[in-house]
């Protein structure tokens, strides 16, 4: 050996345990405290509404059911003449077209479900407990008074709150909005995003592939979250790892959209003009977060807009995208609430894991034939392995503290819930 030192390992994002990483809560908290919802609003037809946030609570401006109607087909009577033997049908009560007149003693009225309760009836008998001969019917034993009846104001009473401000507006609202007569609803306006990859080796689809280049994903997986999310779109292409082209692009994103978000480079890479850049333009702070994938990670603000920069690998894109940015952009949507669905599964594989770090590990869910929820890794857990995230339905989250997990032991999943 020469006079040389030793080489020194320095801290890598092959290290586990580093006390200085910040933990996947810490940087959900701070991000969440960095997002003020937007509060500009437009006016949309109900159908135009599906997927918008609700700006404000809606209050009904009637009863549903605005009467007292059967839910049944069958017979409306008076309770009290069921004692009768018979009992004589004076007319019918169809959905839309009621009956006119009063039920008096010993009578009753055909009614049809959704019909309105004719005057003087209190109780519908179901058809199938009805023997009828002519116009006269028999009643079976056994009925209720007042059974039957769905009573106006039972769902939504006039002035109740009918749709809460707040909420992502799925066809169940849009139904119920249209129940109450309401042919508009207001949203908060849709967050606008800019985003774009840099790197020199990235290439876009239809140019071909000179050695060690690669074809740009993450602007495909970013385009589709985004859309599913409900953004307004602004794809600024492929950046190369040019100092005045990326600050151009950056000061152009942060003045046309609310959120930038970039992919691979801005974080904690070796292209450090990109933090010099950063640094000049906005306040951006470089994390590395105890996770796995997706260490990397730069938050902060360009002008107004609030910015992301993603890891470059095209799993750590989404999730991180999936922890951190969906959540932030949820909140600036004006949504109220953006907690996800975390469920207990029983691990069909064994899964490595060294503590130290949180991991988002792929796995697909299902069903067992005796009802558990089971859950099997889909193998090599790979940042760039695409395919990986393509064959999941669910994140394995793996604790930071968490040693794995051996066969038949209980984890914990995030289904994708439609979004990845
Ligand atoms: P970087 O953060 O620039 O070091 O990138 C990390 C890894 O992600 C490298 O292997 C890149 O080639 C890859 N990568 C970066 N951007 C993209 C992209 N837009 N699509 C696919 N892979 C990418
Ligand atoms: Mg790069």
């Amino acid at each position: 050996m020469s006079s040389q030192t030793e080489v020194q390992n320095q801290p890598s994002c092959d290290d586990f345990y580093d006390p200085a990483l910040l933990s996947v809560k810490v940087a959900c908290d701070r991000i969440a405290s960095m997002v003020a919802p937007l509060t500009d609003i437009e006016q949309v037809s109900v159908r135009g509404a599906l997927g918008r946030i609700l700006a404000a609570d809606v209050q009904s401006p009637v009863d549903v059911p605005n009467h007292n109607n059967s839910a049944m087909d069958g017979y409306a009577v008076r309770a009290r003449d069921l004692k009768n033997a018979e009992l004589v049908v004076i007319g019918t009560a169809w959905a839309g077209r009621a009956f006119n007149g009063d039920v008096a003693k010993g009578q009753c009225v055909r009614i049809m479900t959704g019909a309105v309760m004719p005057e003087g009836s209190d109780t519908v008998i179901m058809q199938e407990q009805v023997e009828r001969n002519g116009d006269t019917i028999r009643v079976a034993n056994g009925q209720k008074l007042g059974q039957h009846i769905r009573r106006s104001g039972e769902d939504i009473a006039a002035g109740a709150i009918a749709l809460t401000g707040g909420c992502r507006l799925s066809p169940v609202e849009l139904g119920l909005a249209a129940s109450l007569g309401i042919g508009e609803l207001r949203v908060v306006r849709r967050p606008r995003v800019a985003f774009f990859s840099n790197g020199d080796e990235l290439r876009s689809i239809g140019e071909p592939l000179a050695l060690g280049e690669i074809y740009d994903s993450n602007r495909y997986t970013l385009h589709g979250m985004l859309t599913r999310v409900g953004t307004d779109i602004t794809d600024l292409g492929v950046v190369p790892d040019d100092r005045d082209q990326l600050r151009e692009t950056f000061v152009r994103a942060a003045s046309i959209a609310d959120v930038v978000i970039t992919s691979a480079g801005a974080s904690v890479g070796d292209a450090d003009y990109i933090h010099e850049i950063l640094d000049e333009i906005g306040q951006v702070d470089f994390w590395k977060i105890a996770m796995k994938p997706g260490r990397p990670l730069s938050v902060g603000k360009i002008a107004d807009a609030l910015f992301f920069g993603l890891p470059g690998n095209p799993v750590s894109v989404m999730v991180t995208f999936y922890q951190f940015v969906l959540p932030a952009l949820r909140r600036l949507a004006g949504e109220k609430s953006v907690v996800s669905l975390l469920l207990p599964a029983r691990t069909t594989k064994r899964l490595k894991k060294k503590p130290g770090r949180t991991e988002f590990q792929r796995g697909v869910l299902s069903n067992c034939e005796d009802g558990e929820l089971t859950v099997t890794s889909t193998g090599d857990q790979g940042s760039g392995i695409l395919s990986s995230m393509s064959r999941a339905n669910c994140f394995i989250v793996l604790p930071a503290d968490s040693h794995g997990a051996e066969i038949g032991d209980i984890v914990t999943v995030e289904p994708f819930a439609g979004l990845v």
